[in-house]
């Protein structure tokens, strides 16, 4: 007799589940919709001519080693990614009131930001919206916070439910966390325009509720890194703090490789040394230190040039292509006459 044998078989991922059910399935024309990875026109994964030629430099250079990385990750990495996300110019990079941290790609992220909250900040609360994606809940639940939603999606308009959000947020305990997509909500595809988010940030900053930014898709919503990061950026703007996780699965493409960064802003350069030496107490007993190849990548494409600019170039490609496909779907939809709502409901 097995000592397991009162383990009962758990239910799959609804999402990963898909893929499985997906891999299953022998009908030749089968499409998964389920996990949001990037396909070329042929229907395959796609590895970027930047990631590529990035992965070639670094093969060809014998000086690399594969030693551990520190327990935040590669340095560089870390500041690239700061600087992408709030900015070159960044007030809070320039006075050195950042922490960022390499972590296991979006999720690794979010997670490592829920242990250190759940530890460190005065309120256990955090308010995602409704609907979002849905490891959000198991995410925050498990790192010992008390998962709230306010309200996001107004299906009778299929946009944002604005004053539902705002009276939901209005009402929540001082100081709770929110959970905010930066851009290209999961799963409605539906963000606030600049004017709503100044409002959002308005609101925040007087009950003094805490942004904690998932970043997943900077570039794929509007094809333009800096115009996706601008909801992040008005809220590092007002000097006031908040987190950020950031992913670099789908913008590079690096899905498998899970690259990401947790970003802590803070008041000043000394609370950020103390913020950052607790994340190191968090990691480190997870899984001691991060891989190494992925942020290699990353970072050999940020700090060049070309290479960045060549990185513009295929992400704004995947965008366009995106949203394309979403307008054929659309208008083929249309013209049989099918309701895109009634759709998205089975
Ligand atoms: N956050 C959102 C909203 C997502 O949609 C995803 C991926 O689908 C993630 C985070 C995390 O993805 P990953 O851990 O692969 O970076």
């Amino acid at each position: 007799d097995s000592v397991f044998s009162n383990v009962v078989q758990a239910p799959e991922d609804p999402i990963l589940g898909v893929t499985v059910a997906y891999n299953k399935d022998q009908n030749p024309v089968k499409l998964n919709l389920g996990v949001g990875a990037y396909r070329t026109e042929e229907g395959k994964p796609l590895v970027l001519n930047v990631v590529r030629k990035a992965e070639q430099m670094l093969v060809n250079d014998h000086s690399r080693v594969k030693e551990y990385l520190p327990i935040t990750g590669l340095a560089d990495f870390n500041k690239l990614s700061a600087k992408l996300i709030f900015g070159a110019n960044s007030l809070a990079i320039v006075e050195n009131r950042v922490t960022t941290v390499q972590c296991l790609s979006g999720t690794g992220s979010l997670r490592v930001g829920a242990e250190f909250l759940a530890r460190h900040y005065h309120v256990k609360t955090i308010y995602i919206p409704l609907p979002t994606w849905g490891n959000h809940t198991k995410v925050f639940t498990l790192a010992g916070l008390s998962v709230k939603t306010y309200r996001y999606y107004d299906p009778s308009t299929r946009g944002l439910d604005f004053s539902g959000l705002l009276e939901d947020l209005g009402s929540a305990q001082s100081g709770a966390i929110v959970l905010l997509h930066a851009c290209a909500h999961n799963p409605t595809g539906v963000d606030p325009t600049s004017d709503q988010w100044e409002q959002i940030r308005q609101l925040m900053r007087s009950k003094e509720l805490l942004p904690f930014f998932d970043s997943a898709y900077q570039g794929f919503a509007s094809g333009n890194l800096d115009a996706d990061a601008e909801s992040v950026r008005m809220f590092v703007a007002d000097g006031g703090e908040c987190l950020a996780a950031q992913s670099y699965a789908k913008n590079m493409g690096l899905y498998g490789e899970r690259v990401g960064a947790l970003s802590i802003v803070c008041k000043s350069a000394d609370i950020a040394a103390r913020v950052e030496s607790q994340l190191k107490l968090v990691i480190r007993p997870m899984y001691s230190n991060p891989p190494i190849h992925g942020p290699s990548i990353v970072a050999v494409i940020l700090k060049d040039g070309d290479l960045y600019r060549e990185w513009t170039v295929e992400l704004k490609a995947m965008a366009d292509r995106i949203i394309s496909m979403r307008q054929q779907l659309f208008d083929a939809l249309q013209a049989r006459d099918l309701n895109w709502a009634s759709c998205l409901k089975t």
